[in-house]
């Protein structure tokens, strides 16, 4: 049974969207349970909304609906904040976790913002320890009884290579060392098997695969089992056992709570929950069957067609997120080319093409017609044009 559900997505008319995996689209449930959440909570109920309508429970109702997409057992997700303050969170606790050891062991696929908050994390706590960070190959080789936390991201955001979550994990605890994935490029993307795999900490984003919309909150997993003893570093007062008796002095909530900081985003949280709709009875060994055979008919069709495209991700589906990208030396223009032509995808310095791929709205059709257009734009050399070059911020 295809588990295309594309009638559930607002999508542009003639617009094939391969950028999923960066924003994910609007679902339709969205608009309407925004709006009356506006109105209906926020203009009618004013401060009784928190309540009337359930705000302060938001943070774990939905995530508890994250983590049945990433493996987690109910009471142990919490969204909130960005994926960066949740990194930071995750790390601190985990340096705590093993207090007689200094390094920070993390590769170069994982995203920067990853790596700048461990940086930042380490020069506050007076420079005592020290990141790690080795090619993605190497990150077996280099976890030894010094490391304190292995920290890294499953799906490599430029290549889309994939790291064996299970195999790692289960290294990492041999030496004694702290896991902490990223799934930012998982959740929704693939099935996360988080609570199998023994991992203490995990944090993601939900604007990505998860459709949440721009700015929807991150989430952060703690191993139910290690929750209650960890003392958070961004002791907020939400994050308290109990908030409203505005005690002068911290206690952390039980479990996974305590990671919550402050106050929630309710719309931004609204619309993820809206947005979560879409992945009600979906069956996450069907996505990724559905995943693979889009990307490899992509990787098939494009390299038929433009012989200047060189893979640079994994040819093997088994070791590849749900994203394929090519090295092309005018990537930029290419992809500002190809967006003007109604395929949308992505680039990352210095000469990747990303495209995200999406069963839940985008078909093998899509796929095809996304490679003829495509083909046409670097067999024509319609990227040479100097509209094309003129750099934007966000790429
Ligand atoms: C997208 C992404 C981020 C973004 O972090 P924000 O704080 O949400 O901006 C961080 N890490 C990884 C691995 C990502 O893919």
């Amino acid at each position: 049974m295809s588990i295309l559900r594309k009638h559930l997505f607002d999508l542009p008319e003639g617009v094939i969207y391969l950028d999923g995996n960066s924003l994910g689209p609007l679902p339709k449930s969205v608009p309407a349970r925004v709006a009356q959440a506006v109105t209906g909570q926020w203009g009618a109920h004013l401060i009784k909304g928190w309540n009337i309508d359930g705000w302060m429970a938001q943070p774990s109702q939905v995530g508890d609906r994250v983590g049945r997409l990433i493996g987690a057992a109910p009471g142990s997700v919490v969204m909130g904040d960005t994926l960066s303050i949740k990194v930071y969170q995750a790390l601190s606790a985990a340096l705590q976790m093993r207090p007689d050891r200094r390094v920070i062991l993390s590769d170069s696929g994982n995203f920067p913002t990853d790596l700048y908050m461990a940086e930042g994390l380490i020069r506050h706590l007076g420079g005592t320890h020290r990141l790690h960070t080795v090619s993605p190959e190497a990150v077996m080789a280099n976890i030894t009884n010094e490391v304190a936390a292995v920290m890294l991201t499953q799906v490599d955001y430029r290549t889309g290579r994939l790291h064996d979550m299970a195999a790692i994990t289960k290294a990492a605890h041999a030496a004694g060392a702290v896991m902490i994935w990223d799934l930012a490029h998982s959740a929704g993307a693939l099935p996360v098997d988080l609570a199998g795999s023994g991992a203490e900490f995990a944090v993601g984003c939900s604007y990505k695969y998860l459709n949440g919309g721009p700015g929807a909150p991150a989430f952060i997993y703690v191993r139910p089992d290690i929750a209650d003893r960890i003392d958070p570093a961004l002791a907020g007062w939400l994050g308290h056992a109990a908030p409203f008796a505005f005690d002068l002095d911290y206690r952390p909530a039980p479990g996974v709570e305590r990671m919550r900081v402050g106050t929630p985003p309710v719309l931004q949280m609204t619309a993820l929950d809206a947005a979560l709709d879409v992945w009600e009875g979906v069956d996450m060994a069907a996505l990724r069957e559905a995943s693979i055979a889009l990307s490899d008919r992509f990787i098939a069709e494009v390299e038929a067609r433009c012989p200047d495209l060189v893979l640079a991700s994994p040819r093997d589906a088994q070791q590849r997120g749900s994203q394929v990208s090519f090295h092309f030396a005018h990537g930029y223009a290419a992809m500002q080319a190809l967006i003007a032509h109604g395929v949308i995808g992505d680039f990352r310095a210095p000469d990747i093409m990303r495209f995200g791929f999406t069963p839940l709205y985008i078909d093998a059709g899509d796929v095809t017609r996304a490679a003829e257009i495509l083909a046409r734009i670097i067999g024509e050399r319609l990227w040479d044009n100097p509209a094309y070059h003129a750099r934007q911020a966000v790429t």
